[in-house]
């Protein structure tokens, strides 16, 4: 699945299952994290988006994708809710669709090279990710984008707001929110983040570059 997919998602929007076991993600990210996270947490997000979008027929089908790049131009009523809930949706189906068991995996394709190219190398990088998932103040989200021409960025979320995407294809994502991690980590943000890059599933965010890039095979 890609991001493409996810934000083409119409209404009445369902629980994805997680794309690997619960155990999968062991040791970086225990079982009782995961499901909290995608059985309670994420689940949340996808039945209050249903109830939203239930009073309102003329949004039912708008896309994921519709209903959070123009916010503004929905009912008033309804902008607060759509921006947590359907954010909230795609933050976390995107986020559970980017990790994988943790063998060894590096960065691939032009996206590696676009790696090296706008940051210097994988490490400075995932310095500079790491920073600015540790640094986010209260809940949030840390982001790999990719403008348009190819060019790669690191930004900072709060809540669960996406990242504009008018302007930015997501490659990446790291929740910080704290039930992201609480559970296993207590208090240590950057522990987590630091096992995150483990799981990073860098075969999908080198299609998602090539997608935004227009190249895709
Ligand atoms: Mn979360």
């Amino acid at each position: 699945m890609t991001a493409e997919n996810i934000l083409a998602e119409t209404y009445p929007f369902v629980v994805r299952p997680l794309p690997y076991e619960y155990d999968a993600l062991v040791p970086v990210l225990d079982e009782e994290t995961l499901h909290f996270h995608h059985d309670k947490h994420y689940k949340t997000y996808v039945d209050n988006l249903n109830n939203v979008l239930s009073e309102y027929p003329e949004l039912q089908n708008m896309s994921l994708k519709e209903l959070l790049s123009d916010i503004e131009v929905l009912p008033a009523q309804v902008q607060t809710p759509i921006r947590n809930n359907g954010g909230g949706v795609f933050n976390h189906e995107f986020y559970f669709e980017s990790m994988k068991n943790p063998v060894g995996q590096i960065p691939e394709g032009a996206l590696a090279e676009a790696i090296e190219k706008d940051f210097g190398s994988y490490e400075k990088w995932k310095e500079q990710m790491k920073q600015a998932a540790v640094s986010k103040f209260g809940s949030g989200w840390a982001w790999l984008v990719s403008d348009p021409q190819g060019e790669l960025s690191i930004i900072q979320t709060a809540n669960q707001d996406v990242p504009d995407l008018n302007e930015f294809t997501p490659i990446l994502p790291v929740d910080v929110w704290e039930h992201a991690y609480y559970l296993q980590y207590q208090n240590r943000r950057a522990e987590y983040v630091e096992g995150w890059f483990d799981l990073i599933n860098w075969k999908k965010a080198a299609g998602r570059y090539e997608s935004a890039v227009g190249n895709s095979k």
